[in-house]
């Protein structure tokens, strides 16, 4: 099989680093350049990047040169994870040489003509919207594509086979989530130990706003309300998610669970390396999931993380018809790099890249 050949924008960053892992090795994709600001340009991606996830950095990437974003960039595939503000001049400029950008950070993730995907969810959205996007944005080839932002993802994937199944009409989430969600620099180690911090700028707002566009039906938002709260803990990996939902119609608690376990997409079908089978593990025991236990769940190997871990799912005492459950997302894979390579995975096997 010929390889696409792939860039990674923001290599030497957290999900840069998971980016790495998820595609070293990858049967349909071949690492080709690896980005990120002039100050790691120009050296040895060993020198410049430090590298903090578990397993070591990949021998195939040691000795590759790091390119600033502002240099020409060749490649099939843009995998973006730039801090959002320094991201849409060369994912417009990529996207306008001909390569699909598949991009992790905010920025045009609330236009209309931009999708933002989680593979087992939304798919459809990338064909819904492409052509107009090509058509506004001077695109002859090249297109965007986003995925949502860490909190929404897990969330999101275990409303779908509840919305599609029983309606919903209402979610309130409180989300403990973990530092490496803020950036290897992102939280000082002064604010967070034998602390938990109840605010994290802009992410209420993203996640409210996100379930919704991702529950639409490509044009329109769903119809429902939802509140959160979101809090940083003193966790390294993995977001857990409390989760009370009010159905539009009464459901046991089997019957919730029994739609969770059956749950899957197109990409589980396809048997895509990066899709976990199942994608949603519902736990039985009463203290689980767990970040430190559970945030690498999902088979086969290439998806370790990508499955979304739910526990303790009973009734609700408040809402009429409602259900509340625990859900934990492995927030750098499958809230960022792992659900882009999905996303690309797809996109490759239908002849879109
Ligand atoms: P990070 O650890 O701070 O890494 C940022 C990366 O971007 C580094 O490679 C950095 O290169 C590069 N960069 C910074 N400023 C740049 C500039 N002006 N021009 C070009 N490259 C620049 O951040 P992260 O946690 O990986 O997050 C990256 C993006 O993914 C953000 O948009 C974030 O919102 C999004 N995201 C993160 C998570 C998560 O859980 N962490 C989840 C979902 C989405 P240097 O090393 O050279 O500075």
């Amino acid at each position: 099989m010929n390889k696409k050949s792939v860039a990674v924008l923001g290599a030497t960053g957290m999900v840069g680093q998971r980016f790495i892992q998820a595609l070293v090795n990858h049967p349909y994709f071949e690492i080709s350049v690896l980005a990120a600001s002039p100050k790691s340009a120009g050296k040895k991606y060993s020198e410049s990047a430090k590298w903090y996830l578990e397993g070591g950095m990949p021998e195939e990437v040691k000795g590759m040169k790091v390119v600033s974003t502002e240099a020409r960039i060749e490649a099939d595939i843009a995998f973006s994870c730039l801090p959002s503000e320094s991201a849409s001049e060369i994912e417009l400029r990529l996207a306008k040489q001909g390569a699909a950008v598949i991009s992790t950070s905010s920025n045009f993730r609330y236009d209309d003509d931009v999708p933002v995907i989680i593979p087992e969810v939304n798919i459809e959205h990338v064909g819904l919207l492409l052509e107009g996007q090509r058509k506004r944005r001077g695109f002859e080839k090249g297109f965007i594509v986003k995925k949502p932002n860490c909190t929404t993802t897990g969330l999101v994937m275990t409303l779908k086979p509840l919305q599609d199944k029983f309606g919903i009409e209402s979610v309130i989430m409180t989300s403990m989530q973990a530092l490496s969600g803020a950036g290897y620099e992102g939280v000082p180690s002064m604010a967070i130990v034998d602390n938990v911090i109840p605010y994290i700028g802009g992410e209420e707002e993203k996640v409210e706003k996100e379930v919704l566009k991702l529950l639409g039906n490509g044009r329109k938002d769903a119809k429902m309300k939802v509140s959160c709260s979101c809090n940083r803990v003193g966790v390294t990996d993995g977001h857990l998610e409390s989760a009370f939902v009010k159905l539009g119609r009464k459901a046991s608690v089997g019957e919730v669970k029994r739609v969770m376990r059956e749950f899957e997409g197109e990409v589980q079908k396809m048997k895509l390396p990066s899709a976990p089978i199942p994608p949603l593990i519902v736990m039985e025991e009463l203290d689980r999931p767990q970040p430190r236990m559970d945030r690498y769940a999902g088979e086969p190997e290439r998806a370790g993380g990508m499955a979304v871990a739910i526990g303790r799912v009973r009734e609700d005492n408040v809402f009429e018809n409602g259900i509340r459950y625990s859900l934990l997302s492995h927030n750098t894979v499958r809230g960022a790099a792992g659900n882009a390579v999905l996303t690309g995975e797809y996109l490759f096997k239908k002849g879109m890249v």
